[in-house]
């Protein structure tokens, strides 16, 4: 195979050469005819978000841009405190050089959302996700372990949420408690981005590839909107994301890319990580809020826009 792709590539590449050569003034025109390309996350240079993590139990008092408003941080926190294997001299985090759980273990994943007719949105499952997870607790002596030796494994947990069917925006956000923030399409909890020691849980705690792990609750969360769970998902093409999820005020969570297929960062979005247009909502288009997942810290929420369950 090698034998004919090879003449192939120096033909692909001749031909570009002379339409550079002969198109040096009509680049423009050129441009504008290009389909548009996907935008990629530079996920070498994240930056770390535990300068913006609010906290309403030592004063903080509202969310702010770009920033997690957190209720408060549990006693007892555990995981890893310790990121510059993986932290650049300009202070941004490589995910590519952060080890990752590994493995492939599957569950039986049980997740229902139906209307009741009455303005209700009724999630039910198992809280196990419908994709493979890396091994929990944590393999002694793997490179994960060295950093994070989370002892909890996965269980299933009775999930039932109650939420509007078509939320709306609160006077005033809320702050944003421990445990899970929303839950994700794929059946498992949706937590926020801060971890129990109060850092950026997605830059310093150990995750597999579709960005989740477990807890003390021996429950499966994500912190990280990585490519594996977007594609379980739904893979995107083209325009804005597909949902992901719902979070725990009944406001949608989509993945990070925006009206015209632009890749959002949380500079895109307001205090609670999300911002208002027409979207796809039960199969129809609908002007709402709804938070977006971003590379960027806080990744999914910031505050609650709505009334959480
Ligand atoms: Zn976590
Ligand atoms: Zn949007």
């Amino acid at each position: 195979m090698t034998k004919y792709l090879f003449p192939s590539f120096l033909t692909t590449g001749l031909v570009l050469g002379l339409i550079v050569l002969s198109c040096s003034s009509c680049e423009k025109k050129d441009s504008l005819e290009d389909p548009p390309q996907e935008e990629t996350p530079d996920l070498t240079h994240l930056p770390l978000g535990d300068p913006l993590i609010l906290r309403r139990d030592q004063g903080d008092k509202n969310p702010l841009l770009q920033h997690l408003w957190l209720c408060g941080v549990p006693q007892n926190g555990a995981g890893n405190d310790d990121a510059s294997d993986w932290t650049n001299a300009d202070g941004t985090w490589d995910y590519t050089r952060k080890p990752q759980v590994g493995g492939n273990v599957v569950w039986i994943s049980e997740f229902e959302v139906t209307l009741d007719g009455n303005g209700n949105r009724i999630i039910t499952g198992n809280a196990l996700p419908s994709h493979p997870t890396g091994v929990f607790p944590i393999t002694p002596g793997s490179l994960p372990y060295k950093y994070d030796g989370n002892p909890n494994i996965i269980t299933a947990h009775d999930v039932l949420y109650i939420l509007p069917a078509i939320p709306e925006i609160a006077p005033k956000p809320s702050c944003v408690t421990f445990g899970p923030s929303g839950i994700s399409l794929s059946g498992s909890a949706i937590y926020h981005g801060a971890s129990t020691l109060g850092n950026d849980a997605a830059a310093h705690e150990m995750l597999d590839r579709f960005g989740g792990h477990t807890d003390g609750t021996e429950t499966y969360h994500y912190h990280f909107p990585a490519q594996d769970l977007q594609d379980h998902i739904h893979p995107h093409t083209s325009g804005h994301s597909a949902l992901m999820g719902y979070m725990l005020d009944g406001f949608g969570i989509y993945g990070p890319y925006g009206e015209q297929g632009e890749l959002l960062t949380s500079k895109d979005l307001d205090e609670c990580h999300g911002h208002t247009h027409p979207v796809l909502w039960d199969g129809q288009m609908i002007e709402l809020y709804h938070y977006h997942w971003t590379y960027d810290f806080p990744y999914n929420i910031g505050c609650f826009k709505g009334t959480p369950q």
